[in-house]
């Protein structure tokens, strides 16, 4: 009984089960269509897109037996021995190991023999940015004046190391990161093929941590149908890479939309009693944004079968574009602060708080020090200009969004008439962000009619006094005013009176 592992039993031997790579494709069936061969390639890309895979199919293309052609016949000896690896003309290089230039210039002395076997001799040269220098140059002379029969393909992950010397004399192909969609859509086929069941969500998982490399995707298909007993479950797959159950997250950024910390709190404390990784939770997070910002920005550029596309759909609805690039920022910030968190859940807890901290309308929540409006006209303690009500100004600006918080959330520290210096509490230092405080100057310069300088420190409170601060202490002032006339109203005092009511909540008609 034997196993291949499925990596390498659907490693493409055509052009054309090649998945991903059409714009390659077709550039080189072209050339071999019209026999017009360059005698060097180069093939770069990240890990895991196919490189040496794309070089051995054009090893055959132009050593079948058949001709040099764009469809080898696979059955030749030339096409039979390529595909097992024992073709004498094809020399597969690892330049990570092979990087010694008396083994390079040794190589390269044995390229003046004509094939034995084949049309050409090929030299499939892996990484080979990783070359030593004076490798580099001996492989330079064989480009300068390459015999006829010889074909160099170079594979590289990172052509900016390649000297350009090199570079100028090679025909350069740029291989793509493999969409989720293909890589979902090839495994549905290899599954089916190998008559193994599978969901197609634990397919989307998978392509999602192969990150654009099919070979990874396929090797994790092999230990997620070891891991799961032959039937590829969703469940198996989450359970098998330790992904958050995305229901969770979704249920987080619904709570932060209605402002329901408590709520926000007891998802954290759900994930939390799973053991589920907070890391990959703030990644999945950071995912499930972008998904928001696309249904925001371009709705038909979200696939019809993107994952939970309703849900990503209803938040895009109800958050602001501006707060999802900010959650967005802060959970991003929030997984490079992990290490540094006294623990993952403080870390993971603390970067929803911070969500909370920025938005717009906290209610009840902790609005910048000091109480206030409450009082009226408290005096800056700093401002040298007390004329120049920056909370009433702060308001009155035209803003959105991240910008509209940092005007609304920020306390004068200076103004002279052509320069402005606000700041805001160290919790929200993401509001000092450039873009948003060239918003800020924009707006306050179309606000003053004249060009102003605007600085923005981070600082706690300054002198308390925010327009947040301000409108909240009015909202107070409204709610108590409403409370003391709905209490005094003459209908009112008898339904308490007659029925034994107390009044528990009064809320203004806005
Ligand atoms: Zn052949």
């Amino acid at each position: 009984m034997s196993y291949q592992v499925l990596a390498r039993k659907w490693r493409p031997r055509t052009f054309a089960t090649l998945v991903g790579q059409e714009h390659v494709v077709r550039a080189l069936t072209n050339a071999l269509e019209s026999q017009r061969l360059h005698h060097a390639y180069l093939l770069a890309g990240t890990r895991g897109v196919g490189k040496t895979t794309l070089a051995r199919i054009l090893a055959k293309a132009i050593n079948c037996e058949t001709g040099i052609t764009p469809t080898p016949c696979g059955k030749c000896s030339a096409c039979l021995e390529i595909d097992a690896g024992r073709f004498v003309d094809l020399i597969e290089v690892d330049a990570a190991t092979n990087t010694r230039v008396d083994e390079m210039r040794q190589l390269l002395e044995n390229a003046v023999y004509v094939p034995t076997r084949g049309r050409f001799k090929v030299y499939v040269i892996d990484e080979v940015h990783m070359l030593s220098n004076s490798a580099f140059n001996a492989m330079l002379k064989t480009l300068e004046e390459p015999p006829e029969h010889i074909k160099f393909i170079l594979a590289t992950t990172e052509p900016q190391k390649i000297p350009v010397t090199v570079l100028s004399r090679c025909l350069q192909f740029n291989l793509k990161q493999m969409p989720a969609p293909a890589i979902v859509a090839h495994l549905e086929r290899v599954l089916k093929e190998e008559g193994v069941p599978a969901e197609t969500p634990a397919l989307r998982l998978v392509a999602h941590a192969a990150r654009g490399s099919m070979r990874d995707a396929l090797s994790l298909i092999d230990q997620a149908i070891a891991y799961s007993g032959g039937h590829v479950t969703e469940a198996s797959v989450r359970a098998m890479l330790g992904t958050v159950d995305t229901g969770f997250l979704f249920d987080l950024l619904d709570a932060v939309a209605r402002r329901d910390a408590a709520a926000t709190l007891a998802v954290a404390d759900a994930m939390e009693t799973r053991s589920l990784s907070f890391d990959d939770g703030l990644a999945e997070l950071a995912r499930i944004l972008h998904r928001v910002a696309l249904a925001q920005a371009a709705p038909e550029a979200l696939p019809e079968d993107a994952p939970e596309r309703e849900r990503v759909t209803a938040l895009a609805g109800v958050l602001d574009p501006e707060d999802v690039q900010l959650y967005y920022q802060i959970a991003l910030n929030a997984r490079e602060d992990l290490a540094l968190a006294p623990d993952e859940y403080t870390g993971f807890t603390m970067a929803l708080m911070r969500m909370y901290a920025f938005a717009p309308e906290t209610v009840g929540g902790t609005p910048p020090a000091i109480p206030a409006g409450r009082q009226g006209n408290v005096e800056p303690t700093q401002a040298p200009d007390s004329r120049f009500d920056w909370p009433a100004v702060a308001r009155a600006l035209k803003l959105t969004g991240a910008a509209k918080q940092l005007a609304e959330r920020s306390e004068l520290v200076a103004f002279d008439g052509d320069s402005l210096e606000v700041a805001v509490p160290p919790e929200s230092r993401a509001l000092a962000d450039k873009g948003y405080v060239e918003k800020l100057k924009a707006a306050l310069a179309d606000h003053l009619g004249r060009p102003v300088r605007v600085t923005v420190r981070i600082a706690a409170a300054v002198n308390g006094r925010t327009a947040a601060g301000v409108a909240e202490g009015e909202r107070r002032a409204r709610d108590e005013q409403a409370s003391a006339q709905i209490g005094a109203d003459p209908l009112v005092r008898e339904l308490v009176a007659g029925f034994d009511a107390t009044i528990e909540s009064v809320k203004p008609v806005e």
